[in-house]
């Protein structure tokens, strides 16, 4: 009853907003005005160099609020604490969501990934580990799980598989009738026995999305990177089944693109239409809407089931806090408050 609560008392969709520091090469370079007014709340305004405390911009300063924010300090583990009890969840049937968003160069795939290291692996590593301590328990109760991993990108409306990059036709099909589950044809499905294991295909992975990235410019920072792991627990002797998913999404950099060269266009569209169809789909589910536009995008189509029902969905909007940064770190904390 108490864990019914909890979870009722935090709702579906959440927002955390995070603010990463700026990097070595960074430190000479100015940046916004950020307030964190409290666990909530964030300040931002231009740069402003005269006016320390004067308080006579406070006028162009704007007022966000979300479910979480995070200023630079805090590090990989202490935005996981927060994260934890949600992955867990789909050790218990649910689905869900973690989203990276935000402009390139905000730390989207620093905070899913983060750096080969314990202190600075990123939410994905870390809810592997997360995922294997919690089964034990479960264990303990007579549950066996099974655990499947794969990852993808999409890539201008086409699905990639990140394990195994020969050129395939991916088609996002129904797992049964009613469509509480999908699966990706020819996708590989890898069957992970430990943390380390996960590990290896995260390392596959980035290099497959590595080299994709060399033979078309800037596509790393256009296409949407999704690792998802399937739980599916077998009572020994309730006969029982219990299947949770976990989709961790490295989504495209949210920048408005500046020159839309021709070629370029319908690949400009595609990326925008997923990311702002992803906005639409969760506004609708929000607002309890009957039809749900998840169909309109190949992202949102993929995530279907663990989007809204028994689901939970989780936005981590990532801010850089460069000064030149200002106008599309307004843009993110829009879109995002909007999702709020
Ligand atoms: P994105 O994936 O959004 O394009 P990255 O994750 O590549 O951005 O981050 C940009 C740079 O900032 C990288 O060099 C990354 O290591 C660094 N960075 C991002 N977030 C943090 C953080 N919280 N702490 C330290 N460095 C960070
Ligand atoms: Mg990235």
């Amino acid at each position: 009853v108490l864990r019914k609560a909890i979870q009722e008392m935090k709702g579906n969709i959440r927002v955390f907003c995070r603010v990463r520091p700026r990097t070595n090469e960074e430190l000479g370079k100015p940046m916004c005005t950020l307030n964190f007014i409290d666990e909530c709340t964030i300040e931002v305004g231009k740069f402003d160099s005269s006016s320390v405390a004067s308080g006579k911009c406070r006028a162009n300063r704007q007022e966000f609020s979300f479910d979480k924010v995070f200023p630079p300090t805090v590090k990989q583990e202490g935005i996981f604490e927060e994260l934890a009890l949600l992955v867990q969840s789909a050790l218990e049937e649910y689905n869900v969501c973690v989203f990276s968003y935000g402009q390139t160069g905000s730390g989207k795939t620093y905070t899913m990934e983060g750096l080969p290291d314990i202190e600075t692996e990123g939410m994905i590593p870390r809810t592997v580990r997360h995922i294997f301590k919690e089964m034990k328990e479960f264990q303990l109760l007579g549950w066996e799980y099974r655990i499947e991993a794969s990852f993808l990108e999409i890539y201008n409306e086409h699905i990639v598989d990140l394990l195994d990059c020969q050129p395939k036709n991916h088609d996002i099909r129904m797992a049964d009738p009613k469509g509480h589950d999908l699966f990706v044809t020819n996708l590989q499905v890898e069957e992970i026995h430990s943390p380390e294991e996960l590990h290896e295909c995260l390392l596959i992975a980035q290099r497959n999305r590595a080299v994709a990235a060399t033979q078309s410019n800037e596509r790393s920072s256009r296409s949407h990177s999704v690792a998802r792991i399937k739980l599916i627990g077998t009572h020994k002797t309730k006969e029982e089944v219990s299947i949770g998913n976990l989709n961790l999404v490295d989504l495209a950099g949210s920048e408005r693109l500046k020159n839309e060269e021709s070629v370029r266009v319908t690949e400009t569209k595609n990326i925008n239409k997923s990311l702002a169809n992803l906005g639409n789909v969760i506004l609708a589910l929000l607002k309890k809407q009957e039809h749900i536009p998840y169909r309109n995008s190949k992202l949102t189509h993929l995530l279907m089931p663990s989007l809204g029902g028994n689901s939970k969905t989780l936005m981590l909007l990532n801010v850089s806090p460069l000064d030149e940064c200002y106008n599309e770190t307004l843009n993110s904390l829009r879109f995002a408050s909007n999702v709020n």
